[in-house]
């Protein structure tokens, strides 16, 4: 590894996580969900990877991210599920064929607008809130939905190829939401079917359902972070608990090593001081790259077969590990930041864990500096 630090993926283990998960998926169908840059992980070579394990849908947050995936040759399904009024990515979309969330009267009224200006129908999924409160159709407001969904639907302006929810507890076992919020789906579904109208797909779960409402799968469930190898939630457990293998392997090169004696302070601030002589370590990472501040004095890095404390800031390109006073690491010997675990070094779960944090956040901020290499394509 010649650069100052990359984000290894390993797409083998995506592609034994994709297997993990349609296991417990039984009949239902598996989306991929590709969003923000495949959780970090890089969205052309996972979503490749997807499609040549046939995954059928991919997933994904922004109409701008599903044109992204059209842009570099995928043809596939895709579904896009956020945006506001008048976004102009919505007509390419439709153009494009790629697969659009409905919550809203006027998300519906632009999406008919545009398929009648392309002169194609626009495949459509209604979203219904059972209970998170964020997107989708709460009870009062889906009956009017449905109706003008029944109409554009007559007008073949659109094609309602799905129905679907999400859940507010996917990842805590036992949760009492799961059940109220699936009763509401099949409500809702009930209502759809009173209008003729028969979506094709259903889908309401999440990675953390898989484990914790099997009931929810329907014909398909959105997983994410289960892709990537990473734990939905801590009540569900480990990835490793969970069967599941993270993908992710972000490596650097210490930059820098030297003694420190008792009494010197380490980094802005000088929150932290040496209580007796050591070596410290500097790790080229900060930031800006992806590592909380927060993680000074919190979390650790694997030096050869140590794992040393960051001390002191986490500043925006850089920070400082102890070493230990016997290390005999130098300049350019390889840190391992987080990774599968397999040679003693943190997971991003772990990092979370002791950030207050979920392993989500950690490999989705990893910045822009950090090139992402692959391992494992098959
Ligand atoms: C991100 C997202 C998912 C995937 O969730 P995971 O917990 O990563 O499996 C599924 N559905 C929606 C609506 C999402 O926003």
């Amino acid at each position: 590894m010649r650069t100052r630090a990359a984000a290894v993926v390993d797409l083998g283990a995506i592609t034994a996580n994709l297997s993990r998960v349609r296991e417990l998926a039984g009949a239902a169908d598996v989306m991929a969900v590709v969003k923000a840059d495949a959780y970090g992980h890089g969205v052309a070579p996972v979503a490749r990877a997807m499609r040549r394990a046939e995954v059928r849908w991919l997933g994904v947050a922004l109409p701008t991210e599903a044109l992204a995936l059209r842009a570099q040759g995928d043809d596939g399904r895709i579904l896009a599920w956020l945006w506001s009024p008048q976004d102009p990515a919505i007509a390419s979309c439709v153009r494009e064929g790629v697969d659009l969330s409905v919550s809203t009267p006027w998300a519906l009224a632009e999406i008919v607008e545009a398929a009648d200006r392309v002169g194609r129908p626009a495949d459509i999924h209604v979203k219904v809130d059972t209970g998170l409160w964020r997107n989708g159709a709460p009870a009062a407001s889906l009956p009017d939905l449905l109706d003008a969904v029944a109409r554009a639907v007559q007008a073949g302006s659109v094609r309602l190829e799905g129905m679907w929810s999400h859940l507010a507890d996917a990842d805590v076992p036992d949760a009492a939401s799961l059940e109220t919020q699936r009763g509401r789906f099949d409500a809702a579904l009930d209502q759809a079917e009173a209008r003729g109208l028969r979506p094709r797909v259903r889908h309401v779960g999440s990675t953390g359902s898989l484990w914790t409402a099997p009931q929810c799968q329907y014909d398909l469930v959105r997983v994410g972070i289960g892709l990537y190898g990473l734990t939905p939630g801590d009540a569900l457990g480990t990835a490793a608990d969970l069967g599941l293998v993270p993908a992710m392997t972000l490596v650097t090169r210490l930059a820098n090593v030297k003694r420190i004696d008792v009494g010197e302070r380490v980094s802005y601030g000088g929150t932290w001081t040496a209580a007796e002589p050591t070596m410290l370590g500097l790790v080229p990472l900060g930031y800006a790259d992806g590592l909380p501040r927060s993680a000074g004095g919190v979390a650790a890095v694997l030096v050869g077969d140590r794992l040393c404390p960051i001390v002191g800031r986490v500043a925006m390109d850089q920070c400082v590990v102890d070493l230990g006073a016997t290390s005999v690491a130098r300049a350019g010997d390889e840190v391992v930041v987080f990774g599968p675990g397999s040679r003693g070094e943190r997971t991003a779960d772990d990092w979370a864990l002791s950030l207050g944090t979920i392993g989500y956040e950690l490999v989705t901020r990893l910045g822009s500096r950090v090139p992402r290499e692959y391992v494992g394509v098959s």
